[in-house]
This record gives structure tokens, sequence and C-alpha cells, in this order.
């Protein structure tokens, strides 16, 4: 299993719920609680009903963002965040859907009920997996899907400029900057993003992606 199949598959088996964010009429974010029911390893499922406010928003605007948080407290919390394309696949996978999440059927009992409800499936995106009970922390970026439209690169790295100041080692809250000899290197996986070295650099060695 590739990383981005094992991110998919531990926000349906161990998340599940997800905060969901789309765009309304006015361009303004709205959000929604959104159960994330099934993957391939290279996208997600989810249902949602015909009637609803949040069908009209993912039918216009095809695409959503979510975070999806597992744990006790910040420092316990794995969150994994996607953004990607979405398209309505329709009834067809509901029965699937409800057997392999069986709660389902306590909300629309019957059969008849069912039919307001039509499938989505997230099928490119770009994501960020975000661990803060390491030490250091833990953050992986990924895709899935024929992402490049949509892909998200983001961090820091440091290029040649680099001369071996040691200002952003001092600056750094995760100690994941390496310096043996110039350029110093920055360990992305467990880079919080904070931008310390960056504004620090004397030599604007840093790069904001
Ligand atoms: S952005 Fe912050 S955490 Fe990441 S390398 Fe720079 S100082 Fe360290
Ligand atoms: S602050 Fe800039 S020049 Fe100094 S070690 Fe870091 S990257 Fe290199």
């Amino acid at each position: 299993m590739n990383n981005a199949a094992y991110y998919l598959r531990y926000i349906v088996d161990n998340i599940h719920r997800t905060i969901v964010a789309t765009v309304d009429n006015n361009g303004l974010p709205v959000t929604c609680a959104i159960d994330m029911m099934d993957t391939d390893e290279d996208s997600l499922y989810f249902l949602t009903a015909k009637g609803k406010n949040f069908y009209d928003r993912l039918i216009k605007r095809k695409f959503l963002a979510f975070t999806a948080m597992k744990g006790e407290d910040t420092m316990t919390s794995t969150a994994v965040s996607v953004r990607g394309k979405v398209r309505e696949l329709g009834f067809d996978r509901i029965p699937e859907l409800f057997n392999k999440n069986p709660y389902m059927n306590e909300i629309y009992q019957t059969q008849k009920s069912r039919h307001a409800l039509t499938v989505f499936q997230i099928y490119e995106g770009s994501g960020e997996w975000f661990d803060l009970s390491k030490k250091p922390i833990e953050r992986m970026s990924f895709t899935f899907g024929k992402f490049e439209s949509c892909k998200a690169e983001s961090g820091y790295y440091i290029n040649d400029n680099c001369i071996g100041c040691k200002s952003c080692l001092e600056v750094c809250p995760q100690d994941c900057i390496n310096l043996t000899q110039p350029p110093a290197v920055i360990n992305s996986q467990n880079c919080l993003h904070c931008g310390n070295c960056f504004s620090i650099c004397p030599v604007k060695a840093i790069i904001k992606l």
C-alpha cells in the first residue's frame, strides 16, 4: 500500500467523521460534517441527500476540502487534511455503502427513503498528514488520482545560497534543520511550517513553496 492509500484508508477506518468545506454562491466557505465511508485506495467515497444545500454546492463547484482528526487532545492528535475534485456517481453504490456502514440503516430505515441519497467520489486531490503525537512532529504530503491539476506543494527548502551561519538552527522549534556543510537541509517530514527559518536567514537562502 503506498502512502496515499494508507492515509485514505486511515481516514475511512480510523477517523471516519470529517468536517468538509465547500463554497457557496457568494464565494463564502461553508462547513458540514460528512462521513468518509469507503476508499479504493486511490479515492474516497461519501454520500449525501440531493435535497441538501451541500449537494448543490458540490454539483456547482465540484471541489471540496476537509480535515479529519483523531486524538484525545492536541498533543495526541493525528490530523489529515485533503482537498480535491468530486464527481457524482449516483445511487448504484448506495447499497454497498450501507453494507459497509450499517449505522446508516438507522438514519434511512426504508429502501424508499434511500432514494434521496447519492454517492460522491473524491477522485483526485492532495493531502497532508500531521501527527503531533510524534516527537518531533510528523508531517507528510500526499496526492492521489490524477493529482496534477490540484497538487498543492507547500513548505520550505534551502538553496545553494546558504552560507552555513546556523541562524535558522537556533530558531527552529522542531530541530529539523541539519547542517554538516552548507547548504543546510530541512527535514520536511518534521517541519511545522512556522517560517522562523525563512524570516531569519540573512542571505534569503530559504524558499517558501
Ligand atoms: S519552518 Fe519552522 S519548523 Fe520548519 S524548518 Fe523552518 S524553523 Fe523549522
Ligand atoms: S540561516 Fe540561511 S544561511 Fe544561515 S544556515 Fe540557515 S539557511 Fe544557511
